[in-house]
This record gives C-alpha cells, structure tokens and sequence, in this order.
C-alpha cells in the first residue's frame, strides 16, 4: 500500500488541512484555507501535488 504521505500530498502535512473520517471509513482533508477563501476547495483532489496555500505544520513528522 502506498504511503500515507504520497496518497495525500501536500495536505498530509500542512497546518491548514484537517484529517476526516466518514462514517464508512473512507478518509479525506478538508482544507481551512476553503473557508475563508473559495478559491480553495473545501475537500481537495488528492494527492495535492501543488498548492500555493501549503504551509507546513510545525513539528510535523518527516515521515510516516
Ligand atoms: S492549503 Fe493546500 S495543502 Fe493546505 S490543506 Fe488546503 S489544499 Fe491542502
């Protein structure tokens, strides 16, 4: 199985992204950046392979 990180892109580890789990166990990120600016989608196409909102979460693991 592919990592989580390169299933996820960008948003596996930026400050703005916000880890979901529906109730039939499929995960997905919703972005915080969609709320205050539209521009943003508020559930990203993963992998996000670019994204001029990535800001990388401070402390965030290299890797997982
Ligand atoms: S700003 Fe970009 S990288 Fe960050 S959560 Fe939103 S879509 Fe993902």
């Amino acid at each position: 199985m592919e990592p989580e990180r390169t299933r996820t892109g960008l948003c596996f580890d930026c400050r703005f992204a916000r880890e979901i789990e529906s109730s039939r166990g499929s995960r997905f990120f919703l972005c915080g950046r969609s709320e205050a600016d539209p521009a943003f989608p508020r559930y990203p196409r993963l992998p996000v392979v670019a994204c001029g909102g990535y800001e990388k979460e401070r402390g965030a693991p290299q890797d997982r």
